[in-house]
């Protein structure tokens, strides 16, 4: 039987950025039940770093990670993963809202026309947020899964977690192939199915729920559209980002409770999208190129979940990254890593406290 000190079980962004950070520390192996890493919902996000996102204990892992995703080390990647194209939060009512702290200016309506030709009347207010960027996911994890490898780590595909037990200080691992692996510590960073996985090991689950969310990839009539802001609503009813001349990623901003599984657009979901997007601006829709749909995966209180699990040894928890576990994957990595190795943060994650993310929460 191999063994190790720790398995990870998922390897999409959050088993990928915590395997980056432990696989110098301890002798670590990733298993993934899919045949490719990302498959599920880090290979179908929207892609976008915004700060404003997800409420102010979110912001503080999305800002922490900002200079890394920016600027990483050079042994981490040749270049940054961000390009900058600004988030115009729109409203009929009042002006937008956006946390404090969050670098952010209102929008007088010529410049908005200037911004969004095309714009109906009826958006009479928009606050820009600069600072929101495209991330290259696909870069990133490939970085992530690229220095875990360096330091030693095995990435084992096709190899999903059936069951485990744990006893004399250490788990016995059946995987979906038959065979058997032994590690002291299992990092639950299974994505949809954390709680699932939390059940086959015994722990009790967390109330970790997927929600379904749609894309849609749609072409329209009208061009220069790639470098378009991202557009959203104070409602939380849609947004749309430019990606090609005469293409758009849109989104209805859906969150339909689902089981775990490989998430599928559904039409009346796609048709909500341009319904919502036509009220948005007078561009001819000319049809939809592709749709995709992905889980976000949350914890009751929507603040993600690193730490050791309150009742069963040996088990951590990284899970419930909601709709953020992209932006905030290089600082969360880093602090859940602290709690995990129980060593002193890293600089730039010092000044989160990691117990307002820890699973003792659920308990009291
Ligand atoms: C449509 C959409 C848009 C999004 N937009 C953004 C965005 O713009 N910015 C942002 O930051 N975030 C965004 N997100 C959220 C982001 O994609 C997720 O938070 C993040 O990908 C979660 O990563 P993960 O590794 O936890 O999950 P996943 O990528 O789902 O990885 C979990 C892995 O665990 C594996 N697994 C499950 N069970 C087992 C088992 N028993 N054994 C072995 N492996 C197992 C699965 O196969 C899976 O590959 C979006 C998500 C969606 C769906």
């Amino acid at each position: 039987m191999s063994e190790f000190d720790v398995i990870i079980v998922g390897g999409g962004i959050a088993g990928a950025s915590l395997g980056a950070e432990i696989a110098r520390e301890r002798r670590t192996l990733i298993v993934e039940a899919e045949d490719q890493c990302g498959y599920h919902a880090t290979g179908r996000s929207a892609a976008f770093w915004l700060e404003s996102y997800g409420g102010p204990k979110v912001a503080l892992l999305s800002a922490a990670s900002r200079a890394f995703l920016d600027n990483p080390s050079a042994e981490f990647a040749e270049n940054g993963f961000l390009r900058t194209r600004g988030d115009l939060h729109l409203s009929r009512e009042s002006w937008p809202e956006l946390p404090p702290g969050v670098e952010a200016r209102k929008i007088e309506r010529p410049e908005l026309e200037r911004m969004l030709p095309g714009v109906k009347p009826e958006w009479r207010f928009a606050v820009l947020e600069p600072g929101c960027a495209d991330i290259d996911v696909a870069a990133l994890h490939a970085a992530f899964l690229r220095k875990f490898r360096r330091d030693g780590g095995i990435v084992r595909t096709r190899g999903g977690l059936q069951r485990a037990e744990f006893g004399n200080g250490r788990w016995a691992i059946r995987l979906d192939d038959g065979d058997d692996v032994s590690a002291g510590l299992i990092v639950n960073a299974a994505g949809a199915w954390a709680d699932e996985v939390a059940r086959a090991c015994g722990a009790a689950p967390l109330g970790i729920s997927p929600k379904r969310r749609t894309m849609v990839q749609l072409r329209v009539g009208r061009s220069g559209l790639r470098d378009l802001p991202l557009v959203d609503d104070d409602a939380g009813t849609f947004y749309f980002k430019g990606e090609g001349d005469r293409s758009i990623w849109l989104s209805p901003h859906d969150e339909i409770p689902a089981e775990p599984g490989d998430a599928a657009p559904e039409e009346i979901d796609v048709a909500t999208a341009i319904a919502r997007f036509e009220s948005v601006v007078d561009w001819p829709v000319e049809r939809v190129e592709r749709s995709w749909a992905g889980l976000r995966s949350f914890a009751p209180d929507r603040l993600p979940v690193y730490g050791f699990d309150a009742d069963v040894p040996g088990f951590f928890w990284c899970a419930g990254q909601g709709g953020f576990g992209i932006q905030t994957s290089p600082a969360a990595a880093k602090l859940a890593a602290s709690v995990l190795l129980d060593q002193e943060p890293d600089s730039i994650v010092a000044h989160i406290d990691p117990h307002m993310f820890s699973p003792e929460r659920f308990r009291r």
